[in-house]
């Protein structure tokens, strides 16, 4: 059924939430957000200054003395009733995350949403039963045991490939162990973050203890986040050139600070695999969410014997993905985030093409129809590719893949660690002994066999080299957003 749900009668007034309010900005700015669908104004968004920045943060100072010094179990009930809310506005946030970043309905429905409610169930969960270490005499006649307390005001800055769902990784845990937040989401993708303000304002949450500055990262309201002494830990999810300079502008104040930025990953799919899922799996793994995943498995590299048979497969199966308006049944690739989006991927492809790489499929704008107005993409996929290319090093971030073929295990391990970034690496196989060798030896912070991004909140989630700085997850967000302290006692 072809539908215009996209469509909003009049756009959505989104405001920041700063102490439990919602409020515009200070001189009044604002900025039209619009949907990749039809590239249509459907939200008029606060623009957020230095000056709004500072105020949400001192509204999340001020918070902190009653929140950090509430008990976890009284926490996790505010955090659960979160996440219920989330759950009961389940179909609503899920058409706006769909909405304003393109997403097949289907995904944001199933995953995106229920996801960022389980985040705040894990985490509610997680703090209550955390424990701390103590140990009998680290001298004699004395006894020492660790505190951990909340370390002060998170600054939460996200992408907008994962709006909501990447945001509560962050400040679910951040909120469960005791911090304030200040979040900012991304320019194009500003409204979830804004009714989970909502949903936490519902869920009793008190005033100032989750806010949300709206607008842009550099000169605004995101650095600012960065500058200010105020906030004494940053968790960024972005791009690694984002990374490098929010590191230097955090670097004044010595703010602590985790990362997760971008990717290149490889996907080593060995003759012995299981074709069938090997092939599923990396389509999967390169073309979900329009292919904007940082984890993304965009270099395929395949053994030999059973290459060619590989690429055709993929060719079939991918040629069955429906691409089209996002809130229609059966979509599974809907348009780029945006016009200036859809223009660098199509460089990219521009420039496989240039570098000799061999298109199997794809690589068209769609125009056909409504499609006309918004950012549509073929899904994309180049063969004879190889790690010299820049298609292969640079991250794309769209629905393209670059397949490359190997001779021996040695050399896929070579071909998978080539690459400046480290965050993610998938592995098919049907051998016990290779997939252990191959986890081993992809220098990556996650590594999938045989399946691709399942995320367990109790392992640890970042990346190697370009990709990130710390880890997420469990006892690493635990570790993150407190601070530990050693108390030893003399005992008489
Ligand atoms: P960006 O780095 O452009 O932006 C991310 C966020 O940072 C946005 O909210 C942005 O604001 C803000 N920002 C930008 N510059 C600054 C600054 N100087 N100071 C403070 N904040 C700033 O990333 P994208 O939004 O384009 O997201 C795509 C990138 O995210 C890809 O590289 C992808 O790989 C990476 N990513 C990594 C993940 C991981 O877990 N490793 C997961 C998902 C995505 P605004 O854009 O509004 O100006």
């Amino acid at each position: 059924m072809v539908t215009d749900a996209h469509k909003v009668a009049q756009p959505l007034e989104v405001r920041h939430f700063i102490g439990g309010e919602f409020v515009d900005s200070l001189d009044g700015k604002t900025f039209d957000s619009l949907t990749p669908i039809d590239n249509s104004v459907v939200a008029h968004v606060a623009e957020g200054s230095a000056a709004d920045a500072d105020r949400a943060v001192a509204a999340a100072k001020g918070a902190f003395d009653r929140w950090s010094t509430m008990s976890p179990a009284a926490r996790k009930k505010i955090l659960h009733a979160v996440a219920d809310g989330l759950e009961a506005r389940l179909e609503e946030i899920a058409a706006w995350e769909t909405r304003d970043m393109g997403k097949p309905l289907a995904d944001s429905r199933t995953k995106d949403v229920p996801r960022a409610a389980y985040n705040f169930r894990f985490f509610a969960d997680y703090a209550d039963l955390a424990g701390l270490h103590a140990y009998d005499k680290p001298w004699e006649g004395s006894f020492g045991y660790e505190l951990r307390e909340p370390i002060g005001v998170a600054a939460a800055i996200s992408p907008w490939n994962f709006p909501l769902m990447l945001l509560t990784w962050k400040v679910a845990p951040a909120l469960a162990f005791g911090c304030t937040v200040v979040a900012k989401p991304a320019e194009q993708s500003p409204v979830t973050a804004s009714l989970l303000a909502e949903v936490c304002r519902d869920a009793g949450m008190p005033d100032g203890v989750f806010n949300v500055v709206q607008g842009f990262g550099p000169d605004a309201a995101g650095e600012a986040l960065t500058r200010n002494p105020d906030v004494a830990a940053v968790t960024f999810t972005g791009e690694s050139a984002t990374g490098k300079a929010i590191m230097g502008a955090a670097a004044g104040t010595l703010k602590k600070l985790s990362f997760e930025l971008g990717g290149k990953s490889p996907a080593v799919v060995c003759a012995d695999a299981d074709l069938d899922a090997a092939v599923d799996g990396a389509l999967l793994g390169v073309f979900l969410n329009q292919g904007e995943v940082c984890l993304a498995g965009t270099r395929i590299i395949v053994q030999r014997p059973v290459y060619d048979e590989f690429c055709a497969r993929m060719v079939d199966r991918l040629a069955q993905w429906k691409v089209g308006n996002p809130f229609d049944d059966g979509v599974r690739v809907g348009p780029l985030v945006s016009q200036e989006h859809l223009d660098k991927v199509l460089g990219y492809i521009e420039l496989a093409e240039e570098e000799g790489a061999k298109r199997l499929i794809g690589g068209s704008r769609l125009t056909d129809g409504d499609l006309a107005l918004g950012n549509y993409l073929e899904p994309t996929i180049f063969a004879d590719t190889h790690n010299g290319m820049r298609v292969c090093r640079e991250e794309i971030f769209g629905p393209v893949a670059t397949v490359m073929p190997f001779d021996e295990i040695d050399d896929a391990i070579t071909m998978a660690n080539d690459s400046p970034y480290g965050l993610a690496g998938m592995v098919w196989t049907q051998n016990l002994n290779t997939a252990h060798r191959l986890a081993r030896s992809i220098k990556t912070g996650n590594v999938w066999v045989n399946c691709f991004f399942v995320r367990d909140l109790r392992l640890p989630f970042g990346g190697y080299k370009e990709s990130g700085v710390g880890r997420e997850g469990g006892e690493y967000s635990y570790e993150f957003f407190t601070e530990s302290k050693a108390v030893v006692m003399k005992l008489s």
